[in-house]
């Protein structure tokens, strides 16, 4: 059965039927960071404390895939929605000059 899977990390959706958790460009960048976290030898565990991947900071731990300090995770969404609505604001300001332009020349047509 085919199902719509999304990458665990970028939340791109995975085509085809595979079982992969994770597009191919974070599968690289996830396996990079498995062999750091093997390393580290920590199991994670709820309750337990980890370090933040961005700031180094320790945290405890509230769900298996936290990576980052509440901080950084709350800085690291923000970045995210601001991301999105900085790509709707240019769409927006794409259309706005569009509707500029049309009007001007309208009127520059309306002078001739
Ligand atoms: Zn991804
Ligand atoms: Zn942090």
């Amino acid at each position: 059965m085919e199902t719509t899977r999304r990458c665990r990390e970028c939340g791109v959706v995975i085509t085809g039927h595979s079982r992969r958790e994770f597009c191919r460009y974070c599968k690289r960048i996830v396996l990079k960071q498995n062999a750091q976290q093997k390393k580290d030898s920590s199991k994670r565990t709820v309750g337990s404390v980890d370090t933040c991947r961005v700031c180094g900071i320790e945290y405890t731990v509230r769900s298996g895939n936290q990576r980052y300090c509440s901080e950084c995770a709350a800085q690291v969404a923000r970045q995210r929605s601001y991301m999105q609505a900085q790509k709707v604001s240019e769409q927006r300001e794409k259309r706005r000059k569009e509707r500029e332009q049309r009007i001007n020349g309208d009127r520059i047509s309306a002078i001739s």
